[in-house]
């Protein structure tokens, strides 16, 4: 049937929250926020000279247009975060000097889920080293938003299609 105007329907309301955003670590101001990832979940991608932008390293050597193309391979690694104060849920990319300052920040943790972390960039410039640092653990009320991987949120960015 023809609908009698172009409304873009969905008659189900949007799941809040499936698809966090992946924000980087501004050189303006720390970022904070509870962590619901009990670790950190990494991925490779690459750097790609031509369009300066990163795109996903396919798990496929054959398939994968960085590794025949050769670019570089850059490491990623993603936490959940939330902050209570404005119920908001994102994750925050991490590059490996990022996620050597967690460990050592983290040494006795055996979770990071929980724990209150503030990351800031060493000096005001972009591409400074983030530094971590942990300040302290959830009270409550309630409970931590259950943990969620950012598979789907980078999928989405990188324009990647789910298998079928
Ligand atoms: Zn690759």
């Amino acid at each position: 049937m023809k609908e009698r105007f172009p409304f873009n329907r969905q008659d189900s309301a949007p799941v809040a929250g499936l698809c966090p955003p992946i924000y980087i670590v501004s050189p303006d101001a720390p970022m904070t926020g509870f962590c619901c990832s009990t670790t950190v979940w990494g991925t490779w991608t690459h750097w790609d000279t031509a369009t300066k932008r990163s795109i996903a390293c396919i798990n496929d050597k054959k398939l994968c247009q960085g590794c025949l193309r050769q670019l570089p391979h850059r490491w990623k690694g993603f936490l959940h975060l939330y902050n209570p104060q404005f119920t908001r849920e994102w994750f925050v990319e991490l590059t490996p000097l990022a996620d050597k300052s967690l460990k050592g920040a983290t040494i006795n943790q055996p979770s990071l889920r929980g724990l209150h972390l503030e990351f800031r960039r060493e000096f005001r410039v972009k591409k400074s080293t983030i530094l971590v640092a942990c300040t302290g653990t959830w009270q409550g009320p309630g409970e931590l938003p259950k943990p969620k991987e950012p598979e789907v949120s980078l999928a989405r960015i990188f324009g990647l299609a789910e298998r079928s």
